[in-house]
């Protein structure tokens, strides 16, 4: 019989995918530009399920039941091109072409338009859990045409993780949808990680507690609020012990982060569409200050002075369980507060490029199989559920109780990591994002004034409506300019 579903690219993900497909009982015909990888995935994998090992593209394309449906699992960027303009010589009208790499949102729409102009549907699909979750169920994000996802959403569901039954997959909207998608849940993700490392870094250097004792700190956080799949691995990763010195791990990595590239998109998307997502940016920035040695050798050298005013906790085991119990907190309110503004840019490109897109939706798919997989993000598809027009995720009640419950703690953890000069970026732009939202009054009032002075650039009032400019020069009359 023909084969259900192609798949091009047979590195890690490509072949964990394929293997997905066959143990759900899909035949799945595989093709990779060196033949090597083929035969290996056969060899080892073969007795799993149905594989068509194909030599060419043209011979994979005869191999496939029609409406034919192509995974492409390459290299993202000129790869992708090169993979999708070959397929789509020898694929007929109606065929679907799936790129499950991480393309920019930008490419994947281009893509789109360029194969839909030719009858075919190109569906960007973004595809979080890494190499584990291919094989055994990721998060799937698919974009691309209504017509696209009723011959391929059936496999992609099958194949994806599941939660309380429900697949962590849905037709997120068209064209580059998907994978905007999935970058802003690598944004999050990012802050998320920052937000951790933020919180290991308060306890380490503020109560001297060593890695594993802050391993067992993280590894209890897992029963509450905090429950999730970087909380559960940041307490495995703390209470390892490098083989070679017998000294913490996490003390013989260089810190230095690095990236591939998806945070930074986030933000520039974000930048972009003017949505202030603090935190995701603040923990893009953090890897790249950890990255540029030059500047840190040199600031060490200049022996910049710290002049803190040390810790102000006291130093019993009541007062510093009760400092623990603080940074759990800020922890908490900080990431609701990240994850806030990642749902706020869901909506301004959604509404910026006609996309429609469902948060609540994506809150349930990212549940299961991708890296922020939590139990909180329940509570976020419940926010949703209950206004799918929500303004701003901490306004809803549940979450305005969670946040207001932190804030104290929040602001102690802050102070006293700022009075002993320990970094927290991700900490402190997510409180001052929440006390910039909840201000009754901002100086923006101030700015506006200043750039009226400068540039004439005009103000409004707050006692009455219209546009209005002051003659800064002359004799400061005011002058209504919009009537
Ligand atoms: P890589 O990104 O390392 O890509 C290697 C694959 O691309 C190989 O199959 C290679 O073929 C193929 N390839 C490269 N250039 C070409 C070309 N010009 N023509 C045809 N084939 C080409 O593989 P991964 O499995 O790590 O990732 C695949 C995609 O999935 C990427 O877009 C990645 O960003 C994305 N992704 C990766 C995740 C991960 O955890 N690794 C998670 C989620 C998404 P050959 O063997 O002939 O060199």
């Amino acid at each position: 019989g023909l084969a259900d579903i192609g798949v091009v690219g047979l590195a890690v993900m490509g072949s964990n995918l394929a293997r997905n497909l066959a143990r759900n009982g899909y035949t799945v015909a595989v093709h990779n530009r060196t033949p090597g990888r083929t035969r290996e995935l056969l060899a080892a994998h073969g007795d799993e399920g149905a594989f068509v090992a194909c030599a060419t593209v043209p011979d994979l394309v005869a191999s496939l039941a029609r409406p034919r449906t192509v995974l492409v699992m390459v290299k993202a960027g000129d790869a992708t091109d090169a993979v999708v303009e070959e397929l789509a010589r020898h694929l007929e009208p109606g065929d679907i072409v799936v790129d499950g790499g991480n393309a920019h949102f930008l490419d994947t729409a281009r893509r789109e338009r360029d194969l839909a102009a030719r009858g075919l549907h190109l569906v960007g699909a973004g595809i979080s859990g890494g190499e584990e979750g291919a094989l055994t169920g990721p998060s799937i994000m698919p974009g691309g045409s209504e017509e696209a996802y009723a011959t391929l959403g059936p496999m992609l569901e099958r194949i994806s993780a599941h939660v309380d039954g429900v697949p962590c997959c849905t037709h997120i909207g068209p064209d580059g949808a998907g994978h905007y998608v999935k970058m802003v849940h690598n944004g999050i993700e990012y802050a998320d990680m920052q937000l951790i490392a933020e919180a290991y870094d308060v306890l380490r250097q503020g109560l001297g507690l060593s890695a594993p004792e802050i391993g067992e700190v993280v590894a209890g956080w897992s029963t509450g609020d905090l429950d999730s799949y970087l909380v559960e691995i940041t307490a495995q990763v703390l209470a390892h012990v490098d083989a070679e010195t017998g000294r913490p791990f996490v003390d013989v990595v260089a810190d230095a982060a690095e990236q591939k590239g998806t945070g930074r998109w986030t933000v520039q998307s974000a930048l972009d569409l003017g949505v202030p997502v603090t935190g995701i940016a603040e923990a893009t920035f953090a890897r790249a200050l950890s990255g540029s040695a030059p500047q840190r050798a040199a600031a060490r050298e200049a022996g910049l002075a710290a002049r803190t005013a040390g810790w102000d906790v006291p130093d019993t085991p009541e007062g510093r369980a009760a400092f623990v119990e603080d940074v759990r907190r800020a922890l908490y309110a900080s990431k609701v507060v990240a994850y806030s503004q990642g749902f706020d840019q869901l909506a301004a490109a959604s509404a910026e490029h006609g996309w429609d897109i469902d948060r609540g939706a994506c809150a349930r798919i990212w549940r299961g199989g991708c890296i922020i997989r939590a139990r909180f993000l329940d509570r976020i598809t419940q926010a949703y559920e209950r206004d799918p027009e929500l303004e701003l995720l901490i306004a809803d009640p549940v979450f305005a109780a969670a946040v207001g419950d932190g804030v104290a703690s929040w602001r102690r953890v802050v102070a006293q990591a700022t009075l002993n000069g320990v970094p927290v970026p991700a900490f402190a732009a997510s409180l001052a994002y929440y006390d910039g939202v909840r201000a009754a009054s901002l100086p923006a009032s101030l700015i506006q004034a200043q750039r009226d002075l400068f540039g004439a650039h005009t103000y409004r009032r707050t006692d009455r409506p219209g546009v209005f400019h002051t003659e800064w020069s002359g004799d400061r009359s005011e002058t209504r300019v919009d009537a």
